[in-house]
């Protein structure tokens, strides 16, 4: 199962303590999915902040690639059209039709760059629609061999 915890510590609104929110990115009931829960160990306070799918707020995602670093998403072989690919794009960012073009030249192109239950659920989606991609996790790599 593809799923990236991470913590994001802040100030307790409580007592001035530690407040660690704990956060998860995952793919449930074939959807992106994200929760947080938080908790102060010195006053005890702590509760669940979030559980449902969607795009996960900027925060959160910022915490995941930060701990466990971006992973790449690529489209391998050849493509017959980017409307498939534009398609899925959509479907799961509700981008403007204009974004969503680059997005799909940049996944056919060098990849595109997210967490990896993002990269995770976009390949599966992808799959759905006869288009093949993989995830690396090897960003900052220059160059990838070209499958033939
Ligand atoms: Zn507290």
């Amino acid at each position: 199962m593809t799923e990236q915890t991470a913590k994001i510590e802040s100030r307790c609104d409580g007592c001035g303590g530690t407040l660690v929110r704990q956060v998860n990115q995952f793919i449930h009931r074939n959807q992106l999915w994200w929760d947080a829960e938080f908790s102060c160990a010195s006053c005890g306070d702590g509760g669940c902040e979030h559980s449902g799918p969607g795009q996960a707020p900027e925060d959160v995602r910022n915490a995941l690639l930060a701990k466990h670093g971006p992973s790449r998403l690529c489209v391998v072989g050849q493509v017959s059209s980017l409307v498939s690919v534009m398609k899925v794009v959509r479907e799961v960012s509700q981008v403007s039709l204009p974004r969503a073009r680059e997005l799909a030249d940049e996944l056919t192109d060098t990849g595109l760059v997210g967490t990896l239950a993002e990269m995770e659920f976009l390949k599966t989606r992808l799959r759905s629609r006869g288009v093949t991609a993989e995830v690396r996790s090897d960003v900052g790599a220059e160059s990838r061999p070209i499958p033939s």
